[in-house]
């Protein structure tokens, strides 16, 4: 009986033993599994860059990585995770994004987006202002001499059209808004040659209406993206709308279409300075090597002026600079 402490002790030491033993190895295990999960994390989404590493990237100074996204198997809820987190980092790479049309009223937003369409945004910006000094009001537009109009709207290309265009929604504007421009899309598209393109450009930047504008950059991108695999701009603008708060949209679109103009260009895309690479499905697609990619970046990205001759602050205070009126640059 004396005995029985002596052996219960051993035993009890054993048990605890044993024990410790057992949650060793399952914190082990645990440990384990948290590094598998990190690591299966961090294959399918890179851990996020910081703004100046971001920065960094654009300029072919860090190496785009391969891309690690695998569309066709994204559920939805992934996507829209991946097209927000693609927007924030755009966002950081173009905090100045702004339409790229100098206007100083909705009436010369309106313009100058019809103005727009097959030619350049600088294009129009070096010919407004001749434009808008000599006709500053609907009423003013609607009444001019076409061949006049014709003479100014040169350089836009298409300037016979254009000109009726222009002419024709200021007497629209006349005679339908008493020489106002309509805050609201079924008024917008009443008046000749708007289509909700520009008239989501008008609503969106001049009466701060949140608008998509499907223009030809973001239906390329959203498709490289896997944002959507629809082709109608209509569908296109529904589709990515889901995937957005409306009041991301306006900014949204800026940050797509600068991205678009400045390396994810149509013909050669400069994946290999591209800061959303690692988000891209469509990563490869154009030059992959850093120096070869850097010399494809155009405006600002490229060390050239932007497309504004009349930017907001914003854009200068970040180093951007204005370009120049026409004539100023040979081919320009
Ligand atoms: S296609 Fe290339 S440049 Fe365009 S977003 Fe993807 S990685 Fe960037």
């Amino acid at each position: 009986m004396e005995q029985a402490p002596a052996t219960r002790v051993p035993a009890k030491k054993t048990a605890a033993k044993k024990a410790a033993t057992k949650k060793a190895a399952a914190k082990k295990a645990a440990a384990k599994k948290a590094a598998a999960k990190k690591a299966a994390v961090a294959k399918r989404v890179p851990a996020k860059k910081s703004a100046t590493a971001t920065a960094a990237a654009v300029g072919g100074q860090a190496a785009a990585e391969a891309p690690r996204v695998a569309g066709k198997t994204e559920s939805h809820t992934a996507l829209v995770r991946r097209a927000r987190r693609i927007n924030r980092e755009l966002a950081e790479v173009y905090p100045y994004a702004h339409p790229e049309l100098d206007f100083e009223n909705p009436f010369q937003l309106l313009v100058a987006t019809v103005l727009s369409a097959q030619t350049t945004d600088l294009r129009v910006n070096q010919t407004t202002p001749t434009l808008f000094a000599r006709y500053p009001t609907p009423e003013d537009l609607s009444a001019a001499n076409p061949e006049e109009v014709e003479e100014i709207l040169r350089p836009c290309g298409f300037f016979r059209a254009k000109t009726k265009s222009v002419t024709g929604l200021s007497k629209g504007l006349v005679e339908q808004f008493g020489g106002e421009v309509p805050g609201r899309l079924e008024d917008l598209v009443k008046l000749p040659g708007v289509g909700r393109k520009t008239a989501f450009v008008v609503l969106g930047n001049a009466f701060g209406r949140p608008g998509i504008t499907v223009d030809t950059h973001f239906q390329r991108l959203v498709r490289r993206w896997r944002w959507t695999a629809e082709t109608d701009p209509d569908k296109i603008e529904a589709a990515v709308g889901a995937l957005f708060p409306r009041t991301d949209w306006t900014d949204l679109s800026h940050h797509v279409i600068w991205h678009g103009r400045r390396i994810c260009h149509a013909r050669k895309p400069a994946c290999g300075a591209c800061p959303i690479a690692p988000l891209c499905p469509a990563y490869g697609e154009g030059e992959t090597d850093p120096e070869k990619a850097k010399k494809l970046l155009k405006y600002e990205k490229g060390g050239f002026p932007g497309q504004r001759l009349k930017p907001p602050q914003s854009y200068l205070d970040a180093g951007g600079r204005p370009a120049p009126p026409l004539g100023a640059v040979p081919g320009a």
